[in-house]
Parts: structure tokens; sequence; C-alpha cells
């Protein structure tokens, strides 16, 4: 069953979404090598908790953390672990809160100092996407139109694999509501959206091919053949004429510069040059 959101109930969500980009703005501030992911899940926990929300994800169908923490091949899903992050790792934090007895999520990945170009490229493909499909997030288009856009541009225009087996959702009350939105799809099918409608349009999005599989812990998604994965998702408004995100990625985006020019030093340092004897 699809649930209609008044315009109250949207004003109570954008505050859940925009926990959750706070939250990943202070993930942002901290990101470098050595960290380990697991310290980032305690730091969102404690975020979270401080200001009032409750993690959505944490006991959801026994998953045992406050983030989904995905290491370059893994899609999504990933447990924070006691793995310290590496340059040139990507990570994929993925964030629900539950405020006011709504639910926002939403997912972001970051590049860990000095990432290969074309892996920078599908970051920045796959977070376009989003866009893509919260553009047809509008009333009397229908979920197809959506699936159609972000496939279109990540597969057909980039040549990247998009996963199947996990999809978008309807969110509100519930982490997971009606309707599914995959990233895949046919325009003018399935479901068609009216205003009040709130969905997570959150593609997954992988270098080579789109096959993915779960492995033994029945949690992680890694890619089959290894390379890497990103995940954007914004929780998305359903309005006439356009869709509206009520998660932001901006602050995260500024953190994220704030820290890659702190970093730069270390990273940017000149060589000394080298005298070549002969
Ligand atoms: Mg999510
Ligand atoms: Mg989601």
């Amino acid at each position: 069953m699809i649930h209609i959101k008044s315009k109250d109930e949207i004003e109570v969500m954008r505050k859940s979404a925009l926990m959750v980009s706070a939250t990943h703005t202070e993930i942002a501030k901290i990101l470098k090598p050595g960290i380990t992911t697991l310290s980032i899940d305690k730091l969102a926990e404690t975020f979270i908790r401080d200001n009032g929300g409750v993690p959505s994800f944490k006991g959801y169908n026994g998953f045992p953390f406050t983030l989904c923490i995905s290491i370059n091949d893994v899609v999504v899903h990933g447990f924070p672990s006691a793995y310290e992050l590496k340059d040139g790792d990507i990570i994929s934090v993925d964030c629900g809160v539950y405020m006011n007895k709504f639910h926002g999520d939403s997912a972001y990945t970051f590049a860990i100092g000095d990432v290969r170009p074309e892996v920078l490229k599908l970051l920045r493909v796959t977070k376009e996407s989003v866009y893509k499909g919260v553009a047809q997030a509008c009333e009397n288009n229908r979920v197809g139109d959506i699936s159609f856009a972000v496939e279109q541009y990540t597969n057909r225009e980039h040549g990247y694999g998009v996963v199947r087996e996990l999809v978008g959702h309807g969110i509100g009350k519930q982490l997971h509501e009606d309707p599914q939105v995959p990233n895949y799809g046919k325009r003018g099918d399935g479901k068609k959206l009216r205003e009040g409608m709130v969905l997570a349009i959150e593609p997954m999005i992988n270098l080579g091919t789109r096959e993915v599989h779960t492995e033994k812990d029945g949690w992680t998604v890694r890619t089959n053949d290894n390379k890497p994965s990103a995940h954007f998702e914004h929780t998305t408004w359903v309005r006439k004429g356009k869709g509206e995100t009520l998660s932001s990625f901006v602050p995260i985006e500024a953190a994220e510069r704030q820290n890659t020019e702190l970093n730069s030093s270390h990273y940017g340092e000149p060589q000394p040059t080298v005298a070549v004897a002969g």
C-alpha cells in the first residue's frame, strides 16, 4: 500500500532526511586513511542519538549497526569493522534516521585520498543519476520513468552495470514502503506517481558487470568481478512538475572539499627533485 504524506508530514520527514545528511557531513569531516569503519559507525550513532534521533537500520531485520559501510567492490549492506581505510578506497555510507515517527534514508560514496580517475568518474555519474531519477519523480509520471532515467544515464550512456537485485523504495513511517523503485526499467511502466508520495531513489552502479552476490554473513553484497561499486541515495518528495530531495548533499560536499584541502598538504606534497647521476 502506498502512503500519501500531508504537507506537515513532509516537513517532519525533511527533518529526518536532513539529520541523515548532517550525519554524512560529520563523517565527511573525519574521513582519512587509517581510521576504522567501526569508529565511523560509533560516531554516527552518537551524533544521531545526541540530536534526538534513532538509527533506522540498527536492529532492522537483525542488522547490527547504525550504518551500512561498503568498501570498494562491496555494493551495499557492508558491516562496519576493524578495517582501516586506505588511500585509494571508496566507501559507500548508507544511513537512516527515525525521528518524530518518520524515517529519512540517504547514501553517499566517498573517495579516500588518491582514487583512480575511472573510479572517480563512476562516483560522479552515479551521483548525477540520482538527480536524473529525481527529475522524473513528479505527479502523473510512473515509477518506470524514474527507473528508465537512471538506467539510460548510467548504463546506456556510460556503460556501467546497474544492480537489479536491490531497489529503491517508498519511505515514511516505515523504512521500506511501497512502491519498489528499480534502477532499470521502461518508461511508462509501474505505479502512477502522486504528489505526497516519498521515494528513496538509490542507484547502485558497478564499474563492471551488474552481477552481484550476497556473502555468507547474509548481508554483504559484492560485485562478482570485484570491480568497485557506487551508491548514492536521496529521500525524494514527489511533487507536481518535479521531484524535490528532502535529504541534501550540499553540506556533505562542502565538508568533503574542506577535508580534501586539509589533507592536501599530506597528499599533494611536492616531491623533492632527485638529480640523476650519469
Ligand atoms: Mg539507504
Ligand atoms: Mg533506501
